[in-house]
């Protein structure tokens, strides 16, 4: 496609976008749009930036990395999410990267995110990923530990836990799994819940979604993942 098709078509999906999100939101509330331009190439990202928007997801750390460290120089505010599960052996890249940690689910990562935020004085918002839908092939901390996990990622880790992603099970109604992840996020006093994909945003921004994490509707159909590779999150690559 030539880089003007490019443009007119992310910059009028990205209109058509925002006007649906405001007109599902909830009284008095504003959606974020993440961006999710995981495999897409920066062309893409820059017609992006040019209708406007600041906010992206990426799910692998290198690729994000790659893809928004030059981007950063002639856009300072563009705002970064990683949304998919990191390794404690990227710890390091991953908070020097991303403004937004969206997949905090286990004990270790929460000791080497701890030590990391204490070695580099970095501190990039930190959402607990949960697997509501209990999926064994998921990432996220399981429904009958999150309470728990949570609690510990503040009493033990220190650290400053500001909400909840989740991606719920491809083939059931996300309603029930919103709703969960709402609940929770009530009961800890957690203001934000990133849940809501291109194809169920709508859905969750009724039941209280802050962020909405955006790819195929912006972008079109994603080039696929270099073989071998696997998103680990279960969802649509
Ligand atoms: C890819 C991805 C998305 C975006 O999915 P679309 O269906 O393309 O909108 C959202 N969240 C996560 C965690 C993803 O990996």
């Amino acid at each position: 496609m030539a880089d003007q098709e490019i443009r007119h078509d992310v910059a009028a999906a990205l209109e058509g976008l925002r006007a649906r999100i405001a007109a599902a939101a909830l009284p008095g509330a504003a959606p974020k749009l993440i961006a999710v331009s995981k495999f897409q190439p920066v062309d893409a990202v820059e017609a992006a930036l040019a209708a406007g928007q600041r906010v992206f997801g990426e799910n692998r750390v290198q690729e994000g990395k790659a893809k928004f460290g030059p981007l950063r120089e002639d856009w300072p505010d563009i705002e970064l999410h990683l949304i998919g599960p990191l390794q404690t052996n990227k710890v390091r890249d991953a908070v020097a990267a991303f403004d937004v940690i969206q997949t905090l689910d286990r004990p270790r990562l929460a000791e080497a995110l701890a030590a990391e935020i204490a070695r580099s004085g970095r501190r990039p918002r930190l959402l607990v990923q949960v697997n509501t839908g209990d999926e064994p092939q998921k990432a996220g901390v399981p429904t009958g530990e999150a309470d728990a996990f949570i609690e510990s990622c503040r009493a033990e880790h220190g650290l400053a836990i500001e909400g909840l992603m989740c991606i719920p099970p491809v083939d059931e109604d996300p309603s029930m799994h919103f709703a969960l992840l709402a609940d929770m996020a009530r009961r800890h006093g957690l203001d934000v819940l990133s849940m809501g994909m291109s194809a169920d945003f709508e859905t969750a921004i009724r039941f209280g979604a802050t962020h909405v994490r955006i790819g195929t509707a912006i972008f079109g159909d994603r080039p696929h993942a270099p073989a071998g590779t696997d998103t680990g999150t279960g969802g649509p690559a």
